[in-house]
């Protein structure tokens, strides 16, 4: 009897009569032969699925390669497969827990029977290339619930048989093998090892909980990299390596960008001079910009009482992020842990009519969240940041235009800091899960992603848009930007908040006369100045430009003798208020050309005897070595003109 036919629709809509049960390699291997030596799962009416899957049903099919966006976490999670092989075949009686795919690699969590040390790295790579070489194929397997508990019992894998009693009954329990090792997965895999390649590494060792919870035992967790390619690999390394070089730890301390003391706790920076005038560049650049796109300024306190947070929702929500109650007169007050119920207060305190809208109030606030002292990290994760934080109030009809009016200043702020990588995702609702994740607001939720959307649309800005990704109460804006040396940091959100301006009775009065609320825009393009000049450390290495860095430039007297030509030149200087200094140690000019390097200073002005002479300076920048001679006015002239256009 022949086999029912069922049609395959491929990607380009060819649809291709095929006998029940073919597999994709099979189909792959119809089409032509590289594509199916290059193909690695298939995509199967949406789901992922490994090439040899028996297809059934009239189904849509894509072909993945290596190319594809999720091959990287196939190769990573194949590479955690082999790990474990290895691993278990090198350390008898090791057990084996869980071994996910994750944003740079993947990590297998292993409890050891003996001992385990980071040099043992080596032995499970070359192990792993021993698997991969053996080309052996990943083969899926459907097992039944009560052979696979005993199986994992009879060889003492109790984490495995745990993690099975929890799985739901009705789930149906897959196996994966490689030769004779085999691991409970749901897959995808691709074909074989082989199809791994050699663009692995194994990076780290970590204690892990079990199930992450410190009342169960602690587990070696190994971290491992893979990538496509070779060459992807080396990039990664690399990055990693100048990432190190360019650690904003090391960077802010050799600097004197910030410090941490004990006594004060931690989490809660020190700002230094150096780190000050930082701040201090990138709140006036602040100002200015926010001045210009018409802005007001606002200032508000650090403590207030519960109730406000009580009525904004930040202690029902938030509150595990929150530093304790302090009481006071019977009240309890809370550190601020955000700015916006503060703005909405003030926006409140006035009657407001549609002729004053867009409200749009700024301040540089200081915010205080509670992190785990394990979670602090350098300025990256901290207790107190200052945030750039403004919110926009505005009538639907102004929406449109304020969204990408705050839009177009992030891309303004990129370019003043040399970003060349960055990406918008608008991150929208789940309608499935209205009135727990988000706001019951159905119409709502569609018509201000609508208007996002076609606000973006409008000014011509690239995004992507992901679902299930909104704040409580609307859509957002997630921006990403990739440092210099591409790694990649969350930089800000622009929210859009419909819900909180009616909880706060927020109005204005329409030109028909009638009460109206308001939309809010929240938006933090700077972020934090404790992120953001983490990641400007990272991005420039320390070598900030000439309006940003703190000591813009060191006068070296070549000797005593010219001292005084020194001090005239350093008062005009001063004069114009340019951040100069200057080197009067009894050291050889080189030897203050070098410490002036080290500091990452980017001016060198030299003083000596033909300098005196002739009323002028010699200038040196850091990475262009000499500049020549200078009358003092000529040279103040061009470095003005740096400084105020903050060129990079
Ligand atoms: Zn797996
Ligand atoms: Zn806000």
């Amino acid at each position: 009897m022949s086999k029912e036919m069922i049609k395959i629709t491929l990607p380009d809509g060819t649809v291709l009569d095929k006998p029940s049960g073919i597999t994709g390699m099979e189909i792959a291997a119809g089409i032509s032969s590289g594509l199916a030596k290059q193909s690695i799962v298939i995509e199967l009416n949406g789901e992922l699925r490994d090439l040899s899957f028996p297809i059934h049903e009239d189904s849509d099919l894509k072909i993945l390669k290596k190319d594809a966006d999720v091959a990287l976490e196939i190769i990573r999670h194949d590479c955690a497969h082999v790990m474990a092989e290895a691993v278990q075949e090198l350390f008898p009686g090791t057990q084996v827990t869980i071994g996910p795919a994750i944003d740079d690699g993947f990590y297998y969590d292993f409890s050891f029977k003996e001992s385990f040390v980071s040099e043992d790295l080596e032995k499970i790579e070359n192990k792993m290339i021993e698997i991969v070489d053996k080309g052996l194929p990943f083969v899926r397997e459907v097992w039944d619930r009560k052979d696979a508990i005993s199986h994992f019992d009879k060889i003492g894998e109790k984490y495995k048989t745990e993690i099975i009693n929890d799985l739901p009954e009705d789930e149906e329990l897959t196996i994966y093998k490689q030769g004779e090792w085999l691991d409970l997965c749901r897959g995808p895999h691709m074909p074989t090892t082989g199809h791994i390649g050699k663009a692995f590494k194994l990076m780290k060792i970590a204690g892990a909980y079990w199930r992450g919870d410190e009342k169960n035992e602690m587990l070696t967790r190994i971290y491992g990299t893979a990538w496509r390619t070779e060459k992807e690999l080396k990039t990664y390394l690399n990055m990693l390596k100048e990432a190190e070089k360019r650690d904003h730890r090391k960077i802010g301390k050799q600097m004197k960008i910030y410090t941490f003391d004990e006594e004060v706790g931690p989490g809660l920076p020190l700002w230094l001079p150096n780190g000050t005038v930082i701040i201090d560049e990138l709140e006036k650049l602040a100002k200015e910009t926010e001045e210009k796109a018409g802005y007001d300024r606002v200032k508000t306190p650090h403590i207030t009482k519960g109730s406000l947070y009580e009525k904004s929702g930040h202690l029902s929500h938030y509150e595990d992020s929150m530093f304790p109650a302090m009481d006071i007169d019977g009240n309890h007050y809370y550190l601020k842990p955000m700015n916006c119920p503060h703005h909405h207060k003030i926006y409140a305190s006035s009657p407001r009519t549609y002729k004053e809208l867009p409200v749009r109030l700024a301040e540089y606030g200081t915010c205080y969240r509670y992190e785990k002292s394990g979670q602090l990290f350098g300025l990256m994760r901290v207790r107190s940041m200052q945030m750039n934080d403004a919110h926009i109030y505005c009538s639907e009809e102004q929406f449109k235009e304020e969204f990408l009016a705050v839009c177009k200043m992030y891309l303004k702020y990129f370019e003043i800091f040399g970003i060349e990588k960055y990406e918008m995702r608008l991150s929208l609702h789940d309608p499935d899960k209205l009135g727990e994740k988000y706001v019951d607001e159905p119409e709502l939720w569609i018509k201000t992603e609508n208007l996002v959307r076609e606000s973006l649309q409008d000014g011509k800005l690239n995004f992507i848009e992901i679902p299930g990704e909104a704040a409580f109460y609307g859509p957002k804006i997630d921006v990403q930007v990739w440092s210099a040396i591409g790694r990649e940091f969350t930089l800000a959100t622009n929210q859009v908040d419909f819900a909180v301006p009616s909880k706060f009775n927020l109005t204005y009065i329409d030109n028909k006369n009638n009460e109206k609320t308001p939309l809010c825009i929240h938006r933090a393009p700077l972020g934090t100045h404790e992120r953001f000049i983490g990641f400007l450390i990272e991005h420039y290495a320390g070598n900030f430009p000439l309006w940003l860095t703190p000591v813009q430039m060191m006068i070296i007297p070549i000797s005593d003798k010219f001292n005084d030509y020194a001090d005239s030149v350093f008062n005009q200087l001063k004069e114009q208020n340019i951040r100069v200094k200057i080197d009067t140690r009894n050291e050889k000019m080189g030897a203050k050309i070098r410490t002036a390097e080290l500091n990452k200073i980017p001016i060198m002005i030299i003083i000596g005897e033909q300098e005196v002479k002739d009323k002028a300076i010699s200038v040196r920048r850091k990475f262009s070595g000499n500049q020549g001679s200078f009358s003092v006015d000529e040279f103040i002239n061009a470095i003005n003109t740096e400084i105020k256009t903050r060129s990079n």
